[in-house]
């Protein structure tokens, strides 16, 4: 049994949750302006959700079979919820040595996403994700709900833009704990339907500390992802340290694979990462709302990165 399968508990939990945060009743709108700009409680619900407590009052994670099911389920209705239609990439993968596969049965998974269209039939899409997979016996709240939570509360406002250039693919990653096995299937698939990809960008281990000292980080792949970066926490004027490197997260696996590639997190690692102490409580949401103003600053306004070109 899970809280998945316990609707009761779930909406109290919820509903505490919710009035311990603000009054604000409006889930997401779609604004430019850093002080409207309200996702926390889709955002507190989502997080709590995944990381909430089963009836042995141990915390869940996301790492067997059934777990990952579970999770991915939920996935799907909150795509559903917020007027998307949820689309699976269910997946094998061998294990890096082939030969381990005839000791081990190989990965399997599925990775679920969404796809927003270009208002102007663009066939360029820019990839926002996150993995929503944990560590075994750990509620991942950091690692990952909160970056599963930004993925959501994006997709559900570029959903409510009248205009956009360039079509969208949100996507939940499965098994990222496990050598990115979930988003190296993903790329498998993009490049299998020969989707044209603008740029990617992966978050993962955010949403934590204090909310006016700490800079974020971006990984980026190349000079063309990294003018978006850099210009975006100009504008905004948000501390963000820019760095390179193979990538250390998803994003390892879309820079592989040759596209221009971001990961984006918190420039300080939590202390609770990979722990049984990475709960819901140790999330900032007031930190995390300003990651997601970025994010939706920057994947709204990607020509703008153009004009030094
Ligand atoms: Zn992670």
């Amino acid at each position: 049994m899970n809280i998945f399968r316990k609707p009761a508990l779930l909406s109290i939990l919820l509903l505490l949750i919710v009035f311990g945060f603000e009054n604000q009743p409006v889930l997401a709108q779609s604004s430019t302006d850093r002080t409207n700009f309200e996702v926390t409680e889709l955002q507190a619900i989502i997080v709590a959700t995944l990381t909430g407590y089963n009836e042995e009052g141990h915390h869940i994670s996301r790492s067997t079979p059934h777990e990952r099911t579970e999770t991915a389920d939920y996935l799907e209705q909150t795509f559903e919820q917020l007027g998307l239609i949820p689309l699976r990439d269910n997946y094998k993968m061998p294990n890096v040595n082939g030969l381990v596969d005839l000791l081990l049965a190989p990965y399997k998974g599925r990775n679920v996403f969404s796809v927003l269209k270009s208002t102007e039939s663009s066939k360029e899409y820019v990839l926002m994700g996150a993995h929503y997979d944990s560590e075994p016996e750990t509620p991942g709240a950091i690692d990952n709900a909160s970056g599963v939570a930004v993925t959501f509360a994006i997709a559900d406002l570029i959903k409510q833009q009248n205009h956009r250039k360039y079509n969208y693919i949100f996507v939940l990653f499965d098994q990222e704990e496990d050598d990115e096995v979930g988003s190296k299937a993903f790329v498998r698939f993009l490049k299998e339907k020969q989707y044209k990809i603008h740029s990617t960008h992966v978050l993962d281990v955010i949403g934590w500390g204090d909310s006016d000292t700490l800079a974020f980080e971006a990984q980026v792949s190349d000079d063309f992802i990294e003018r978006m970066y850099r210009k975006t926490a100009t504008r905004l004027d948000i501390p963000l340290n820019i760095t390179g490197g193979r990538g250390h997260s998803d994003n390892k696996s879309f820079n592989l694979a040759g596209y221009h590639s971001a990961g984006f997190w918190d420039d300080n690692l939590t202390p609770h990462i990979h722990k049984p102490s990475d709960t819901y409580e140790t999330v900032n949401f007031d930190r995390l709302r300003l990651a997601t103003y970025f994010m939706f600053e920057l994947l709204t306004n990607l020509d703008s990165s153009y004009d030094e070109l």
